[in-house]
């Protein structure tokens, strides 16, 4: 298998071709149990590369250990706006009350060495005419949300790649741009059209949002020119229980069990 473990080492990528495959992650938020299950699928689909759009952390009972994994397994992990709350103090009014208390929960949890790996993530990265980033293209730091057709239509304006992989929201599915046209939809196999581009949301490991509670991510394969979107089983139930005993709040244990 062509796992590449480049542990954040700048990797060498001179063509378009240099990678095959991509796992791309995002919204991890602490669910061990899902994030063990995504790996161990994306194991057996010959990835090269493995790319994280951001928040680990947040929401979940086992911070460190996603941290440690992502660090081990990752060859590459974008800022998510949850990341970046655990690092500033000043940033939790922006958060719900039940995000608050988790991220509350996660600082004191965190270890210095954890802390310090997530203060050097990268906001947005382009590499092999794709864009990664957690929330936009164009301010990445705003942590907008793309939902809408119209929302798409201001980020494909500031997108400068092919592709846009990104997450934040939860919810797994594509914008396409044809022309002056924007569609969106949901499908498990996108095959890219060269004259067309995109904005793909690869959904959340930890949390997702869209009504379905299985484990979400893609794969981008760049020699067959498709995108792959996965959904994952996990024994959620063990999560939840682990919450219960960090004492994480009950309508973020309930979620899991519904997707929402
Ligand atoms: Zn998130």
């Amino acid at each position: 298998m062509a796992w590449v473990p480049s542990l954040f080492e700048s990797v060498e990528i001179n063509s378009d071709f240099a990678i095959m495959r991509y796992a791309i992650l995002s919204d991890i938020h602490s669910n061990l149990v899902a994030l063990q299950a995504v790996l161990a699928h994306l194991e057996r689909r010959r990835v090269d590369r493995l790319i994280c759009l951001g928040d680990i952390v947040g929401y979940g009972p086992a911070p460190n250990e996603c941290v440690q994994l992502i660090i081990d397994r990752a060859g590459l992990c974008m800022m998510g706006n949850h990341d970046w709350a655990v690092l500033e103090e000043e940033t939790l009014a922006d958060f719900n009350a039940y995000a608050r208390h988790a991220l509350l929960w996660t600082r004191k949890q965190l270890t210095a060495s954890n802390k310090a790996f997530l203060k050097t993530l990268g906001m947005m990265h382009i590499e092999a005419n794709a864009t990664f980033v957690h929330s936009t293209p164009h301010v990445p730091a705003a942590w907008d949300y793309i939902l809408s057709k119209w929302e798409a239509r201001q980020q494909f304006s500031f997108l400068q790649t092919w592709l846009c992989f990104i997450g934040h929201s939860h919810v797994m599915g594509i914008f396409e741009q044809r022309q002056n046209k924007i569609s969106y939809g949901k499908v498990n196999i996108l095959p890219l059209v060269e004259e067309l581009r995109y904005i793909i949301n690869v959904g959340a490991v930890g949390q997702p949002r869209d009504l379905d509670p299985r484990a979400a991510y893609g794969i981008w394969d760049s020699d067959k020119e498709q995108v792959e979107l996965y959904r994952v089983e996990y024994d959620f139930a063990q999560t939840q229980r682990a919450m219960q005993q960090a004492n994480l709040p009950q309508y973020l244990i309930d979620r899991l069990a519904d997707g929402r």
